[in-house]
């Protein structure tokens, strides 16, 4: 199908005249990253986009820093650019995992972790991933005020998001580790290049010893919300990477407490199943980034 036709095409430089933009709009306009999902809506006439206002040019939304105080990703990072990172090794692999899961390569090349997250498609590999590294969301509006949410706090529901449509997701901060601290993503689809049918992103904290003293699990693809386990999690504090029959006591938990629903695509059960299985691959392998291997 094609599209209702788009009147005006705008591609600021800079975050303050993309936001005059959308305030000059008023509801009218649509906000553009990588197009990968908004276009498919707007061919569909799921979207009317009088004027699209095209985030590519605006150099400020892009890149990644990590330093003592946690990392800063720009939303118009593309997944390209997250899985070649080195930087975000260990405590943030995560996002190099996710990163290089999705799509085929022009999606991971067009599309960018911010598109993503305001998305926030139910089976979607970001939203799980910065979930399990507890990020925070920076939102501006027009005339230049922010505000910054918690990540647990920032998904609503399947397409949904706190996230007003004046404003512009502008970053995303990912704490400090305290210890040494390790993270991994893994998904399972039924095809390859596929959206994932279950996604497990874990991030492991250690102390000297190798006993993890903090845990985030978190399970994309299943919900209409992507979820931490609070069960899972308390489980793995305590544990180390031997202690084989702690870590599957806590993907037991998780597909407990998850309880996933089932769907064309697969049964609830078999998500369960997933949930364990490759909860614990994606445990074991964030605690060997977080002790480098030592169990
Ligand atoms: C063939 C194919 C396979 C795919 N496979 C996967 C997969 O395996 N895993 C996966 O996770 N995803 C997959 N996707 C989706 C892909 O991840 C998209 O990149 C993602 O949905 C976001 O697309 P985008 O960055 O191009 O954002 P866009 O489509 O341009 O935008 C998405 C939404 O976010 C809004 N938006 C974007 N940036 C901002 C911002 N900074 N501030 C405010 N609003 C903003 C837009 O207005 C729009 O509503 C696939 C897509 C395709 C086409």
């Amino acid at each position: 199908m094609y599209p209702a036709i788009i009147e005006e095409y705008l591609a600021p430089a800079t975050v303050a005249d993309a936001l005059a933009a959308i305030a000059k709009h008023d509801g009218e306009a649509t906000v553009f990253a990588g197009g990968m999902s908004v276009m498919q809506a707007i061919k569909a006439r799921l979207i009317e986009a009088r004027c699209v206002i095209d985030l590519g040019n605006i150099a400020e939304l892009r890149g990644v820093s990590v330093g003592p105080d946690g990392a800063a990703i720009g939303p118009m990072t593309r997944y390209a650019d997250l899985v070649r990172d080195k930087k975000l090794h260990g405590a943030y692999q995560a996002l190099n995992d996710a990163a290089s899961t999705v799509g085929d390569r022009q999606v991971r090349n067009r599309g960018t972790i911010g598109g993503s997250l305001c998305w926030n498609y139910i089976a979607a590999c970001m939203p799980p991933t910065v979930l399990a590294l507890d990020a925070r969301i920076e939102l501006t509006a027009p005339g230049g005020g922010k505000r910054t949410v918690p990540i647990g706090e920032f998904f609503l529901g399947a397409l949904e998001t706190v996230r007003r449509d004046e404003e512009l997701m502008t970053k995303i901060t990912l704490p400090a580790a305290k210890g040494k601290a390790g993270s991994s993503y893994k998904k399972w689809s039924t095809q390859v290049d596929g959206l994932p049918i279950i996604g497990v992103a874990v991030y492991i904290e250690t102390d000297g010893s190798g006993v993890c003293t903090v845990a985030r699990f978190a399970v994309g693809g299943i919900l209409p919300i992507v979820k931490r386990s609070a069960a899972a999690e308390g489980q793995l504090v305590g544990t180390k990477a031997s202690d084989a029959d702690g870590i599957a006591r806590a993907t037991a938990a998780a597909a407990e407490e998850l309880d996933p629903q089932g769907d064309r695509w697969v049964q609830a059960a078999y998500r369960k199943l997933l949930i364990q299985s490759l909860g614990g691959e994606v445990v074991a392998k964030a605690f060997e980034r977080a002790t480098g291997g030592a169990a």
